[in-house]
C-alpha cells in the first residue's frame, strides 16, 4: 500500500514543521483545512477518514496556549482536546488506519516529579494546576492509544515533547508561550525606545526548550522506528531559567534595557526537564542549539509577524 500521511493540525507550529520535513523527504502528505473539516465533529471526521484513507496519522491538532491561556480558558482546553483526539483516534480505528503518532506535552507529568522526568513518572502525583485541564486531556490521549493497541492491535504511539518554539508559533501576548511573547515584547520595546520589558513571574522557573524542527525529526523518527505501548519523551536534554531565556532573547533582539519581573503573574511548575534517554538510545538527538534556534525563530518573527499588516 502506498504511504499517505495525514498531518492533522498542519497550520500550527508543530504540524507545519512535520509537514515541511515529510515533504522534503518526498513523502506523500495529506492535510485538510479547518474551514473544510471541524475536528470536533465526530461524524464528519469519520466520513473524512473513510473517504481519504491515510495509511498513517500524525496528530498535531490541539488547542494549545501559554500559562495564562490555559488557566483562563479551562473549558476550551479540556473540551477541544478531548473531543478532537477521541474523534481522530476512534475514527482512525474505524477507517482501518493502523498507524498513528499522538503528540502530548511535558505538562502531563506531576508538578513535583523527580527530575529529569522519565516516562514512568506519569500519574504518580498531582498535576500543575495552571495547565491541568490540557494535561488531563493529553493523558487521556496517551491512554486512548494504549487502549486501541491493547484491544485492537493498532500500532498507535505517543510522543511527549518539551516546551517548543520556532516558525508559525503564536505571538499573541495573552495566549502565547514565553519565547514568542518575549520576542514580541523586546521587539516592541526596541522600536518604541522603552527602557524596560516586563517578564512574568519570578524568573526562576526552569524550562526545557526544543526547536520545532528538531521535534519534527523526532516525531518522524518515531513514526518510522518506534512501536511500543509506552509513550516516549522527546526533549532538548537541558533546561534554562526564565531569566536566562529572557536575557538570551534580549541579546538576539539587541534590546539593551532592563528586565523587570511581574510576580503577580504565575510561575507555573518550578521545573519540568524530561529524561529523553530512551529516544536518544534509539538514535534521535537534537541538532539545533538554543542560540541558533532563537536567532532563526526571531528572524522568522521579524519577517512574518512583526512586519505583517494588522
Ligand atoms: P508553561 O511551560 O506551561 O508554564 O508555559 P509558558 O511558556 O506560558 O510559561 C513558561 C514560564 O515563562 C512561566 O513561568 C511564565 O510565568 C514565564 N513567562 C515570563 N514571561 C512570560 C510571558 O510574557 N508570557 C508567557 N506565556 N510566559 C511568560
Amino acid at each position: 500500500m502506498e504511504e499517505l500521511i495525514w498531518v492533522a493540525g498542519h497550520r500550527g507550529m508543530v504540524g507545519s514543521a512535520i509537514t515541511r520535513l515529510l515533504e522534503s523527504q518526498g513523502r506523500k502528505v495529506i492535510t485538510v483545512d479547518r474551514s473544510v473539516l471541524d475536528l470536533r465533529r465526530q461524524p464528519e471526521v469519520e466520513f473524512w477518514l473513510r473517504a481519504n484513507q491515510p495509511t498513517a496519522i500524525i496528530f498535531a491538532a490541539a488547542k494549545v496556549g501559554g500559562i495564562l491561556a490555559n488557566s483562563t480558558y479551562p473549558a476550551d482546553f479540556i473540551y477541544d482536546n478531548l473531543t478532537i483526539q477521541t474523534n481522530i483516534i476512534h475514527g482512525a480505528h474505524k477507517a482501518g488506519v493502523d498507524r498513528l503518532v499522538f503528540l502530548g506535552s511535558s505538562c502531563i507529568y506531576p508538578k513535583l516529579a523527580p527530575q529529569p522526568i522519565s516516562e514512568t513518572a506519569l500519574m504518580t502525583g498531582p498535576l500543575e494546576p495552571t495547565n491541568q485541564w490540557y494535561a488531563i486531556a493529553k493523558i487521556a490521549g496517551i491512554m486512548s492509544c494504549q487502549a486501541y493497541r491493547q484491544q485492537h492491535g493498532r500500532r498507535y504511539i505517543s510522543v511527549m515533547p518539551c516546551n517548543l518554539y520556532g516558525p508559525n508559533d503564536n505571538f499573541d501576548l495573552e495566549t502565547s508561550h514565553v519565547i514568542p511573547a518575549l520576542m514580541r515584547k523586546f521587539h516592541r520595546a526596541k522600536r518604541e525606545g522603552a527602557s524596560e520589558v516586563v517578564v512574568w513571574g519570578t524568573g526562576t522557573p526552569l524550562r526545557e526548550f526544543l526547536h520545532v524542527d528538531d521535534l519534527a525529526r523526532g516525531v518522524v523518527f518515531c513514526l518510522d522506528n518506534y512501536d511500543e505501548y509506552e509513550h516516549i519523551n522527546c526533549g532538548a536534554g537541558f533546561d534554562v531559567t526564565i531569566r536566562e531565556i529572557a536575557e538570551t532573547i534580549a541579546g538576539v533582539a539587541s534590546f539593551k534595557g532592563a528586565l523587570t519581573f511581574d510576580t503577580t503573574k504565575p510561575d507555573g511548575t518550578p521545573r519540568k526537564i524530561m529524561d529523553s534517554s530512551r529516544i536518544r538510545a534509539l538514535g534521535w538527538k537534537p541538532e539545533i542549539s538554543l542560540e541558533e534556534g532563537l536567532k532563526s525563530a526571531y528572524g522568522w518573527y521579524l519577517e512574518n509577524v512583526a512586519q505583517a499588516p494588522r
